[in-house]
């Protein structure tokens, strides 16, 4: 186990996996949450969540449980069929000040439904 970094209940989408915030719900099961970010960047822009408290990409890999991670997974897997990304998709992850990320909660960027353009602009 890597050291778990220090995780804030009052964060944005702790609200919404608590029902206290509503989102565009598309996905739900046990161990995750996935949903329209409400200000998209393509004409596809899904976020994908974790219900566990995971602050990014390297806690959730290091910290999550092989249910979790998997469900993690297979939920996107879901989530590209229904949503016909067959064209392709972006699955971007943003961590800590460096990569911008603004919601200190781990969530996956599913974006598409249009030609995205260069990785880093
Ligand atoms: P980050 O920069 O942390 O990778 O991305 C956070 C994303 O969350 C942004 O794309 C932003 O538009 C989205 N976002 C922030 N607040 C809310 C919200 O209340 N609801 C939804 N659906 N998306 C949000």
């Amino acid at each position: 186990m890597t050291e778990i970094k220090k995780y804030d209940n009052d964060n944005i989408f702790a609200k919404i996996i608590r029902g206290e915030i509503p989102c565009g719900k598309i996905f739900e099961d046990e161990h995750v949450l996935a949903f329209y970010d409400i200000a998209p960047q393509a004409p596809i822009h899904i976020l994908v969540i974790p219900k566990g408290a995971y602050v990014d990409l390297a806690d959730f890999s290091a910290n999550a449980s092989g249910d979790e991670i998997t469900a993690f997974h297979r939920a996107v897997a879901q989530i590209v069929k229904d949503h016909d990304l067959t064209a392709g998709f972006r699955a971007i992850s943003n961590a800590g000040g460096h990569g911008g990320q603004e919601v200190p909660h781990y969530h996956l960027h599913i974006v598409g439904g249009a030609p995205i353009g260069a990785m880093i602009p």
